[in-house]
């Protein structure tokens, strides 16, 4: 690993650089293959970033104060240079060496390239500012409207930064991490990169690999991400509790009382209540119903369910014993895109666990689902997606019970752009003391005239 750069590229780039490059060969000769040339070069240049085999040029250095000769970098430059040595070195893998035609499928390397890219920065330092990978960050892209599908030819894709690197690499991220889990993906990806090395593949080819190296129907997972512009935007419409009948009278009578005294008492009885009625003032007219109301037992329901009990197996007595709570919980598919179902589970004693369904769920009905969940306890809330690990473009049908937006209101005008920081810090403080002591013999501020 080498670094030509001139001495403004210092103090970022005696740093960064070839540790970058070290880096990159490192992490991606984990995913694919080992690194097969003799060379890896990252040269300081005018452009932003550019790949070729076995040498690759990259724009970020610091900037000098034009006064006071300080040289400080920001934030942006110190990621970004990190960040774009990461991505144009590993270009060797993929298209230099898996040698899919740029010309045709953009995605294949820039895709494919971006989601190694986000793993190594994830290895490079935990929080590392990244804005391509993760689910999270496409879903802004998934909501606009307009986009053409990954699968077009790359002279004619729209938004390619979004279309081709984005996009792929959060899909990819999404296979991963979600839909085949981290040990069977990277057993399959390594497949694709082995198999395919010094190969020229095409789209199909890397989806087939994936599908027989990982033993996984990805059909639909291609066709809604690969040839779709459809998003992820799943919601739980509503849910109706089943508790399992007992036949116990007592119990079940109990029941019905306790779901008929939820109603809520009418205007009208509100109004009534504590006058006096006739009955009330000649209890002479009361009887055997004025004692007992529809929910009391008799001694036939009691001999009915006796008999009853006798006739169940011994299953079915276990059951009945369990006092499992059922519910049937509605989901539609408002994105088009379907997904597994992540859904975080709150009972009533505050035990939170997580069900994962598979995106095999929506096969017979892509739309609309039903789904049977069975707790030991009361549930009290559901959250489908609570990592944000599937793109869903629209959290806020994705909890019940549903959840308010949290959000702010500015007063101050806000700033642009990210600066740069070390800069900033390096700023002396500006002492409040001295302005005030020059205005206490002024005259007070003569208003301002507006800004022209
Ligand atoms: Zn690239």
């Amino acid at each position: 690993a080498m670094s030509y750069y001139p001495k403004e590229g210092n103090p970022l780039w005696e740093q960064y650089s070839t540790a970058a490059i070290i880096h990159t060969i490192n992490e991606y000769s984990k995913y694919s293959f080992d690194y097969p040339y003799p060379v890896a070069i990252s040269v300081n240049g005018p452009v932003g970033g550019m790949e070729y085999p076995m040498i690759s040029f990259n724009g970020p250095r610091p900037t000098k104060d034009k006064k006071t000769g300080e040289i400080t970098y920001s934030k942006r430059t110190k990621y970004g240079l990190i960040g774009v040595i990461i991505h144009e070195v590993g270009h060797n893998y993929f298209p230099m060496i898996v040698n899919s035609d740029e010309r045709q499928w953009t995605w294949m390397d820039e895709g494919i390239n971006t989601f190694l890219e986000s793993l190594a920065e994830r290895a490079w330092e935990a929080d590392y500012p990244m804005g391509r990978g993760d689910a999270r960050f496409i879903t802004n892209y998934m909501a606009s409207r307009n986009q053409v599908p990954i699968m077009t030819n790359a002279e004619s894709t729209l938004q390619r930064g979004n279309n081709a690197y984005a996009k792929p690499a959060a899909g990819l991220n999404i296979l991963r991490e979600t839909i085949l889990g981290r040990d069977l993906f990277d057993h399959a990806f390594k497949t694709y990169a082995q198999r395919w090395k010094f190969k020229r593949p095409t789209p199909a080819d890397f989806f087939r690999t994936m599908e027989d190296a990982s033993g996984t129907d990805l059909d639909w997972f291609w066709r809604g991400w690969f040839y779709t512009t459809d998003a992820v935007d799943i919601s739980i419409d509503g849910i109706t509790e089943y508790g399992v009948s007992s036949k116990d009278p007592e119990k079940e009578k109990a029941w019905k009382k306790a779901q008929h005294d939820a109603e809520p008492i009418s205007i009208t009885e509100q109004r009534d209540q504590g006058s006096k009625r006739y009955v009330d003032r000649k209890p002479e007219l009361k009887d055997f119903y004025n004692e007992h109301d529809d929910y009391t037992v008799t001694n036939k329901d009691r001999n009915t369910y006796a008999e009853q009990t006798e006739k169940l197996e011994d299953w079915e007595k276990k059951l009945l014993a369990e006092g499992k709570h059922l519910y049937l919980v509605d989901f539609s598919n408002h994105g088009g895109m379907v997904m597994p179902l992540i859904l975080e589970i709150q009972l009533a004693s505050g035990k939170k666990y997580i069900e994962r369904v598979p995106a095999e769920v929506w096969r017979y009905s892509p739309k609309k689902i039903t789904k049977l969940l069975v707790t030991d306890e009361p549930m009290t809330s559901l959250v489908q997606d609570p990592y944000w690990e599937t793109a869903d473009i629209d959290q806020s049908n994705n909890a019940w019970p549903r959840k308010a937006t949290q959000s702010r209101l500015e007063l101050f005008k806000s700033e642009r752009g990210g600066g740069d920081m070390m800069k900033d810090f390096r700023t002396p403080l500006k002492s409040k003391d001295a302005p005030k002591d020059a205005a206490k013999d002024k005259q007070p501020p003569a208003p301002v005239p507006a800004a022209k």
